[in-house]
């Protein structure tokens, strides 16, 4: 998989892009992350990206040209699949699309800052636009770390234990069950017993009954999906 991320403040994704698990997957190459700065594509010399909204009011615009630019450039190297806004007012993103877009050669994010970017970036560049829930943010920047994060753990060896991304909250609708680790007793507050039991089959229909009483008290509307 590829990810082109246009963005006019690239510091912003250096931590979320360069620790943990994204980084272990760019690192074994199962994944290109490559980081656009959309002041490599103005052409004055203070790089400008932005500009007034036609029709006055307060806030700037980023500007269509440097995106355009970007993503004419991108798009002369290889086909992408998606071209991504990230935006408040998209498509909210969930666990269902982190899967789908897994699955995914390449893709584009957008970053936005501002008040926007121009309209027609939406109108004829952009196929998808997603939100990471009803808030607005002052940049696509942590939105498209989100994304990225949520879609890198599910390419197969992105986690060393693939089961692990399976068995993660929202598969199957449910969400994780409980977890533990040593020590077994810390302080009188014990661990379930059957999970020290040994007992491989017991414990998964423990984990599944568990899951299943989770969600029924937090989310009762994932089971109704
Ligand atoms: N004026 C816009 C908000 C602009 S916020 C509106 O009211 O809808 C600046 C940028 O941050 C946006 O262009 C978008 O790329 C990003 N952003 C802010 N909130 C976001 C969210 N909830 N999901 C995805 N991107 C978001």
């Amino acid at each position: 998989m590829r990810i082109d991320i246009l963005t006019i403040c690239p510091e912003l994704l250096e931590s979320p892009l360069n620790n943990s698990i994204v980084k272990r997957a760019r690192h074994k190459g199962l994944v290109r992350i490559n980081v656009v700065n959309l002041r490599d594509f103005t052409t004055d010399k203070y790089k400008t990206v932005d500009d007034y909204a036609f029709g006055g009011g307060a806030g700037m615009v980023m500007m269509i040209e440097p995106v355009y630019k970007a993503i004419e450039k991108l798009k002369s190297e290889r086909e992408y699949d998606e071209i991504i806004y990230t935006s408040p007012d998209g498509e909210r993103f969930d666990q269902k699309s982190a899967n789908s877009l897994s699955l995914l050669k390449n893709i584009i994010i957008l970053a936005g800052h501002y008040k926007g970017i121009d309209q027609r970036i939406r109108d004829h560049l952009i196929t998808r636009e997603i939100s990471i829930g009803d808030y607005v943010l002052s940049g696509g920047e942590i939105p498209a770390a989100i994304i990225i994060d949520a879609v890198v753990r599910l390419i197969p060896g992105a986690i060393s234990d693939e089961q692990s991304a399976l068995s993660d909250s929202f598969q199957d609708n449910l969400l994780a069950p409980p977890v533990y680790t040593r020590p077994a007793d810390f302080k009188g507050w014990k661990v379930p017993d059957i999970l020290l039991s040994g007992h491989i089959a017991m414990i998964e229909k423990w984990r599944h009954d568990q899951a299943e009483k989770r969600t029924r008290k937090l989310r009762p509307d994932l089971l109704n999906e």
